[in-house]
């Protein structure tokens, strides 16, 4: 009888207490679902805030990870091209895949098909809306969903979560966007085509990328063309993930005097980025620092 009462309970409290298993594919998704989810959800992402998620290695511990979630999160838009193989790998078949770029106003939507000489790692829009505020403010309202629907009897508790992040995001938005006003409509050169939301939600002017193509590594030709765009605009910066190559950017630096700004676009992408509001306030400092 004791035995089969601790049993009930065990499998009471395992349903009461449940948490929600989430894998999310990159640390900025992992540190807004956090932020929702915060004691209700366990939590692992995949690729590290150093890596670029263009390209992440197939490897047999990110399926282990998946093996018993029951969401992934992800940007979409092609940017994680790797995840169909790990999810295949991971053989957990209830596992529910959200999209975070659902509800995005997408930029650059290619209007012929790409091949890969052309540069074919942005095949349905600019995957890269996680780096403009407001743009995170929608996968906020998909993340709370997301949870709610995994869990209902917690709605409450996750709305709250998500109405105190996004108060707080919501005044760290006006506190960027005062700063940025002295970058305003200056002219900047970025390294990756990661930029466009970024600069359209701050008003920046990109005038050009070091890769000739997204994911097209640099070559002479295209840098003699950026060297010469820097000379004749007097652009004064090139900002750059810091997980990629900089010995294009520095070369142009060298010949022009232009400033190479590398910038962290994880979480723990860098010493002292632990969150979304950390590596933004480095993205923003910097930039203004230095345009
Ligand atoms: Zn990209």
């Amino acid at each position: 009888m004791k035995k089969i009462l601790t049993i009930i309970l065990v499998l009471l409290s395992s349903l009461t207490f449940a948490k929600i298993n989430v894998v999310t594919t990159t640390t900025i998704i992992y540190d807004l679902v956090k932020n929702i989810g915060k004691d209700e959800v366990n939590i692992v992402y995949l690729c590290r805030g150093n890596q670029d998620p263009h390209f992440l290695e197939v490897l047999p511990s990110y399926m282990l990870k998946l093996r018993k979630a029951d969401l992934v999160f992800k940007v979409g838009l092609g940017l994680e091209k790797w995840l169909p193989q790990l999810i295949d790998g991971s053989r957990n078949t209830d596992i529910k895949e959200i999209d975070l770029s659902k509800e995005i106003q997408k930029l650059e939507v290619p209007t012929k098909r790409l091949n890969a000489s052309y540069g074919d790692i942005h095949p349905y829009g600019n995957p890269h809306y996680y780096l403009a505020p407001n743009q995170v403010k929608i996968m906020l309202t998909e993340i709370l969903d997301a949870l709610i629907s995994e869990d209902p009897d917690k709605a409450d508790y996750f709305t709250k979560n998500y109405e105190k992040y996004v108060k707080k995001l919501d005044s760290k938005i006006i506190d960027w966007k005062n700063k940025m006003k002295t970058a305003e409509s200056k002219p900047v050169v970025f390294f990756h085509a990661s930029w466009i939301y970024f600069s359209t939600e701050f008003n920046l002017n990109i005038k050009g990328y070091v890769e000739p193509k997204p994911g097209i590594p640099p070559s002479p030709s295209h840098n003699a063309k950026t060297i010469r765009l820097v000379k004749k605009l007097g652009i004064k910066l090139i900002v750059m993930e810091n997980y990629y190559d900089d010995s294009a950017p520095n070369q142009i630096a060298e010949i022009t005097g232009v400033k190479v700004l590398k910038v962290p676009v994880g979480i723990w992408g860098m010493e002292g980025i632990n969150s979304y509001f950390d590596m933004m306030d480095y993205i923003v400092n910097n930039i203004t620092a230095n345009i």
